[in-house]
């Protein structure tokens, strides 16, 4: 018998001994296997859900259509996810993300699976769309939990994932007009008539919010974005996600929160998850998603726990230049959080952000995320 006859074998043999749906391929077989705290939750009868930043109202959905169908949940919080890494309009978040300022597309991300308490992540991963893919590779297939650039291509290639240009044209160009008037001492020129404004604040993501959240340096605008996705299962069982292209135009090989386990994402199966959106320098420094997670575990809402992370934030933060004329912060951090009795939230440091959430319906919704400041 071959080596490939026989792990089929045991794969399908394992399949069997645990009572896996057919639908499920071999290496979902290796990586999430049934576990007894879904047993011991079965009789909590959570009601499904899942929620994610405000770009995941399609994820949510999709997170939702695999719970319904048994999957568990890192598979649908993964699938979710995927629907932003390979939309190409997503500037923020895989395929068609905004570049360093080289000019190349670095992606993090990172994933927890709550039944197992296994998570993993890469950083600065470049040439591979779904960096959410890779993490769960490096959570599964290694005895670590971070791998970042060379080393995260390396394994991603061992993996068989597939290497592509990641820079779409319109990334590309957004790239070059940010270049071309970073400075006016240099041999790099914008087009004739090229005029401040037209640097892309008339793009939606660079309203008046994005350049906020841009803090240090609002006079040219630095997108950020993200997706979070988190689930809970009937079972009480939790897992989640959170992919980036990170901060537009960054300095090569700048990681923040988002691949962080216990910054962009932390899910303990006892408690609930918690995960991030926003200036990720702020809350690596922070590690916001553990402190909400152990805030729910102490019995706060996760709405509540999650506006303590963006006070903790404000107190932390003492630089002048990150901080407005009445001491508050210039930038914008987003928390979303849900516990393992199926109850969620989400806030922000500023006003006007809003997260999705399905908890069971066809189409997903968008909740208003509380604030910390008024306005
Ligand atoms: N937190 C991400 C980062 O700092 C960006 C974002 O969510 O907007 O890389």
């Amino acid at each position: 018998m071959n080596t490939q006859t026989r792990s089929r074998r045991f794969f399908l043999k394992a399949a069997s001994l645990l009572g896996v749906s057919a639908a499920l391929g071999p290496a979902d077989l290796l990586a999430v296997p049934n576990t007894a705290s879904t047993a011991r939750w079965a009789h909590k009868g959570v009601r499904p859900l899942s929620i994610a930043s405000a770009n995941g109202l399609e994820s949510t959905a999709r997170a939702m259509h695999l719970l319904r169908d048994g999957r568990d949940t890192l598979d649908a919080v993964i699938a979710g996810v995927n629907i932003v890494e390979d939309d190409p309009d997503d500037q923020t978040v895989g395929y068609g993300g905004l570049p360093n300022e080289d000019g190349e597309v670095e992606l993090d991300s990172c994933v927890m699976h709550g039944p197992t308490g296994r998570g993993g992540g890469v950083a600065a991963l470049r040439n591979i769309k779904n960096p959410s893919l890779v993490a769960r590779r490096v959570m599964e297939r290694s005895d670590h939990v971070l791998l970042v650039g060379e080393g995260a291509l390396h394994f991603a290639r061992a993996h068989g994932f597939r290497e592509e240009n990641l820079l779409t044209d319109a990334a590309r160009e957004r790239w070059l007009r940010w270049k071309e008037t970073l400075s006016n001492e240099d041999d790099w020129l914008p087009p004739h008539g090229f005029e401040d404004r037209d640097l892309g604040m008339n793009h939606p993501d660079m309203q008046e919010e994005s350049r906020r959240e841009a803090g240090w340096r609002d006079e040219r605008a630095r997108p950020t974005g993200t997706i979070n996705c988190l689930a809970v299962d009937a079972n009480g069982d939790i897992s989640g996600v959170t992919t980036t292209s990170g901060l537009a135009f960054k300095i090569p090989g700048r990681v923040a929160d988002s691949p962080i386990i216990g910054a962009g994402l932390y899910v303990d199966n006892a408690v609930g998850a918690a995960g991030s959106t926003g200036r990720g320098e702020a809350n690596l420094l922070a590690l916001s998603s553990f402190l909400i997670v152990e805030r729910m575990r102490m019995g706060d809402h996760p709405t509540d726990a999650c506006l303590h992370a963006c006070r903790r934030i404000a107190e932390q933060t003492k630089m002048k230049r990150l901080l407005d004329e009445n001491g508050r912060l210039k930038f914008n951090v987003n928390f979303y959080a849900l516990d393992k009795d199926g109850r969620h939230g989400a806030a922000s440091v500023w006003p006007g952000k809003q997260y999705a959430v399905n908890d069971g319906n066809e189409k997903s919704h968008l909740l208003d995320c509380a604030a910390l400041y008024e306005s």
